[in-house]
């Protein structure tokens, strides 16, 4: 009995954290946006479970990525299998298409996703164990116009959300047939400059030399601009689609810059690669990324089907986009005494079932001390309800924003609220 005091309290996990109210207001008005862009282009919410077998993110992401290697939540169940809370979001949309033959039904294939993700990353400054993404993927359309039209998109939502000052970097980045032969040429000028590459970069070498151009270091960073890129080893059909990609940027007015060196991280992209940055953020300036995977569908054991789709890290998003401090649209209704309480509590019923956000808080206060509640919280009109107004029959109402201050009646506070 006397321990009470000594027990331990629980706090988050390292690499979380709580999304509390006043955020989450945040969160939600840049997820409303999102959903209400994403389907003005025909997509459609698709939600699968967080966690999946283990070998469905070493086939997806591939054995020599960072994210498989060594930042992937894998736990063994109480049945014995190896299971991992989801890295990224691509490889379960392309297993629920394959498992649900999506493919043969004649809805268009264009999905979007919100959710968590978990990479056991160290935590540093803006980077989450659980972090958050929204994602849209596009399969079966092998035309370079929608590849635009994804970056349209994008800039459409983040115009949305009023995020200025946006730049576009796009590159390709081959296909089966062209890349081989540039990356024997990568290799064999990165092995060459072995000696002045970080000793990752310098296994990467070896598994995927494409992946130097990742790294964040900056003697590494150096290094790799003298190395080959690969639009200049492009064959016919990825010249031509690059290019095509390129005259659809222009036929919406989009402005963008060719970047080499932008390979994204992953095995299974061809041809299309696309980053939108803000200059805000500094060195990880990417708000979204996303690319072309024409071979993913096939490497899962699907049917031939390309795919395109890009991602974007919300907590990142947030951070950009500008929030006006604007003030909360509810009523807050203060009362005094037993019975005017009962006349407030079908009052606030009324007015909710009129769609207005209503509170009543069930404490005695004075006059006073409601007006400086109902201050604090924001709220944009106040309705008093006292002795007096009992017998009247008409409120007081406030309107916080202009103080003005009325006596109205209950029809009149609805007339009042909506003018
Ligand atoms: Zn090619
Ligand atoms: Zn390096």
């Amino acid at each position: 009995m006397k321990n009470k005091t000594q027990k331990k309290t629980v706090s988050a996990i390292k690499g979380t954290k709580d999304i509390l109210p006043q955020e989450a207001r945040k969160w939600q008005l840049v997820e409303r946006a999102a959903k209400r862009v994403f389907e003005l282009y025909g997509y459609r919410e698709i939600r699968t479970p967080v966690f999946e077998a283990t070998e469905l993110f070493e086939r997806g992401t591939g054995m020599t990525t960072d994210v498989v290697t060594k930042e992937m939540y894998t736990f063994t169940d109480k049945g014995g299998r190896s299971l991992t809370l989801r890295p990224e979001y691509t490889p379960s949309i392309v297993r629920s298409i394959i498992e649900n033959r999506l493919y043969l039904q004649p809805e268009p294939l264009r999905f979007y996703y919100l959710g968590p993700m978990f990479r056991y990353d160290k935590p540093q400054k803006g980077r989450f164990r659980q972090f958050h993404q929204m994602d849209i993927e596009v399969f079966g359309e092998k035309d370079p116009a929608i590849d635009a039209e994804i970056v349209e998109m994008a800039h459409t939502l983040l115009e949305e959300l009023n995020v200025t000052r946006i730049e576009t970097l796009v590159n390709s980045i081959g296909c089966k047939k062209c890349r081989p032969p540039y990356l024997k040429d990568l290799r064999d000028k990165a092995k060459g400059a072995i000696a002045s590459l970080c000793p990752d970069c310098q296994r990467k070498t070896e598994t995927n030399p494409l992946r130097i151009f990742d790294c964040k270091k900056e003697s590494c960073q150096e290094v790799s601009e003298t190395f080959p890129v690969l639009v200049d080893y492009l064959c016919h059909e990825c010249e031509d689609h690059f290019r095509q990609f390129r005259s659809y940027l222009d036929l919406y007015g989009i402005k963008y810059k060719i970047e080499p060196r932008l390979v994204r991280g992953l095995d299974y992209y061809t041809k299309t690669a696309f980053e939108l940055i803000s200059p805000k953020l500094g060195a990880q300036n990417a708000i979204l990324g996303g690319g072309r995977y024409d071979y993913m569908i096939k490497e899962f054991g699907g049917p031939e089907l390309s795919g395109i789709g890009f991602a974007v890290g919300m907590e990142r998003l947030i951070s950009v986009v500008p929030f006006n401090a604007e003030k909360e649209k509810f009523l807050y209704l203060a009362y005094l005494g037993e019975e005017a309480k009962k006349v407030g509590m079908e009052l606030a019923r009324l007015l909710r079932s009129e769609g207005v956000e209503c509170l009543i808080e069930y404490k005695e206060r004075g006059l006073k001390s409601h007006l400086s509640r109902a201050n604090k919280l924001r709220a944009r009109w106040v309705v008093m309800i006292g002795e007096d107004e009992l017998k009247s029959g008409e409120f007081k109402l406030k309107d916080m924003e202009t103080g003005g201050q009325y006596s109205i009646t209950r029809d009149d506070i609805l007339k009042y609220i909506r003018k």
